[in-house]
């Protein structure tokens, strides 16, 4: 969708900055598949000029031609704090393709890079690659990640590094900050703009509603009241959710140093940048739910324009009101799933809540124990349970694996059928940092390998894939700490 607003102070028309010798680091054919991009028996793109586009050297392959790249303004709150004017300071908007826009991040600088320089690395670039491509396939809504071109161009991050281009492909890239930016500008007709054009091409639904600027808000907060709960279940940070980084699509966007839990901390922190925790896993819900308020008053204006200044805070405070009873039915919903609970009982938060805490007090890996939850034989002693032995206190998780398998026996579950559900829901695979990293060094060596290995395997994230076991375990303790930096 053309992001085209009156006005040119909206967007900067700018060509993307080239990079020297361009190469291909990774691709995605189930994302270039979403293009129609036709592939060689390699896995890239039988049109070779496509190397040029998505390095952003060309604007031209054979058969498209991206004639009014852009970048676009933002402001937004960053750590809770009003941070101004931001806006796409090193992505550049190509144009879109099959419905989808097409944004090179890294592709030099724009009016909006402030004192950046509109780069991004390799590092960062594969992680954002394999993160987006694995979200998507956990069901999660993302935006995609197409390809990385590489080049030798130093870039100076805290060591120097190389650069690199990270195509990544969304509905719209539009986020929460693009409304806090005109409405922090009063511009009430661009802000009227955006919102019909979000309308108009993403939520059709609310054109035709009484008060379409609310009902947009309510399907905005819905959708990332959802998407939080999903990033819970599966235990992922994002790590920087500022409303700059939170998307009106409800889409995971612009990965930096999130991180998937291995043992679960309920106060896990994956950004080192993020001293005081305003981004650490049990917080995400509340944060998402404060960005969510940052939208509500950038809306303020839009409703407004038919309700008096009283009506328009009273609608949008109880549209508001939603988010957390939304959220806690999602998660509920997909722990029950978790659990392989095919009914609603009484005490199911209650029950999830107990594990979570025992799992928070023995530092257990999050993924392996909900996926070793589906081998329990219901029939067997709990004493030949493998899994309680992850437990520093065993009698907490004995008295848990009583109670589940009598919640279990409530709803008649049969161990075979269970397994089949869990098992489509909780994934075995998961973007561990320490298997990014693995990837990154030797990326950096020039050997792409392990980074499309990888992303093969996340890309079947539920599926036992034998003679990858290793992808599956947690961490030695050695490699428990990879750091993450803001950096990218
Ligand atoms: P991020 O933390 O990556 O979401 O970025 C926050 C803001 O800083 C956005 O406006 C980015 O476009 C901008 N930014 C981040 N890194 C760079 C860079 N290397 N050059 C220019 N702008 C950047
Ligand atoms: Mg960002």
């Amino acid at each position: 969708m053309a992001f085209t607003l009156s006005g040119d102070d909206a967007i900067q028309e700018l060509q993307p900055s080239p990079i020297p010798e361009p190469y291909w680091v990774a691709f995605s054919s189930s994302a270039a598949a979403l293009l129609n991009i036709p592939l060689k028996s390699d896995g890239y793109p039988q049109d070779e000029t496509w190397l040029n586009v998505l390095a952003g050297n060309s604007l031209v392959t054979q058969s498209q031609k991206f004639s009014h790249p852009i970048a676009t303004v933002y402001s937004g709150h960053q750590f809770g704090v009003w941070a101004g004017q931001l806006g796409d300071g090193r992505a550049i908007l190509l144009g879109d393709i099959a419905g989808q826009e097409l944004q090179l991040k890294g592709a030099g600088k724009t009016r909006y890079s402030r004192m950046g320089d509109g780069r991004a690395v390799l590092r960062s670039s594969i992680r954002e690659f394999l993160c987006s491509e694995a979200m998507h396939a956990l069901g999660i809504p993302t935006s995609r990640a197409l390809s990385i071109v590489g080049s030798h161009m130093p870039v100076l991050r805290e060591t120097l590094e190389t650069a690199a281009v990270c195509a990544r492909l969304a509905p719209s890239f539009i986020r929460v900050g693009h409304f806090e930016h005109f409405a922090s500008t009063q511009n009430i007709v661009q802000l009227k703009e955006l919102a019909d054009l979000l309308i108009d091409h993403h939520y059709p639904e609310c054109r035709n509603s009484k008060n379409p600027y609310l009902d947009l808000f309510q399907k905005i907060c819905a959708r990332n009241a959802k998407l939080v709960a999903q990033w819970q279940a599966v235990g992922f940070c994002h790590g920087v959710l500022n409303s700059d980084n939170i998307s009106v699509l409800g889409l995971t966007i612009d990965y930096g140093p999130f991180g998937f839990l291995d043992q679960f901390q309920i106060d896990h922190i994956c950004n080192h940048s993020d001293h005081g925790g305003r981004y650490a896993y049990q917080r995400q819900p509340q944060i998402m739910h404060w960005n969510m308020a940052c939208l509500a008053s950038a809306f303020i204006p839009l409703l407004e324009l038919e309700h008096s200044e009283e009506e328009a805070q009273t609608l949008l405070t109880n549209a508001l009101g939603e988010f957390p009873i939304a959220y806690g039915e999602t998660w509920l919903s997909l722990f029950r799933q978790k659990l392989g609970l095919g009914t609603e009982q009484d005490n199911d938060m209650d029950l999830i809540e107990r594990l979570l805490q025992v799992m928070h007090d023995s530092k257990v890996d999050f993924t392996t124990l909900f996926r070793g939850l589906a081998d329990i034989n219901t029939n067997a002693p709990i004493s030949e349970i493998k899994l309680r032995n992850d437990f520093i206190d065993r009698d907490a998780m004995d008295q848990w694996l009583d109670d589940y398998k009598k919640r279990l026996k409530i709803e008649s579950s049969v161990d075979t059928d269970r397994k089949q559900k869990m098992n489509a829901v909780n994934p075995i695979y998961i973007l561990r940092n320490h298997l990014a990293q693995a990837a990154i060094e030797k990326a950096q060596k020039k050997d792409f390998s392990e980074a499309a290995k990888l992303l093969s395997i996340l890309e079947q994230p539920f599926d036992e894939q034998a003679q990858y076991q290793e992808y599956a375990t947690p961490p030695s303790p050695d490699l428990e700490s990879v750091e993450v930096s803001c950096s990218s």
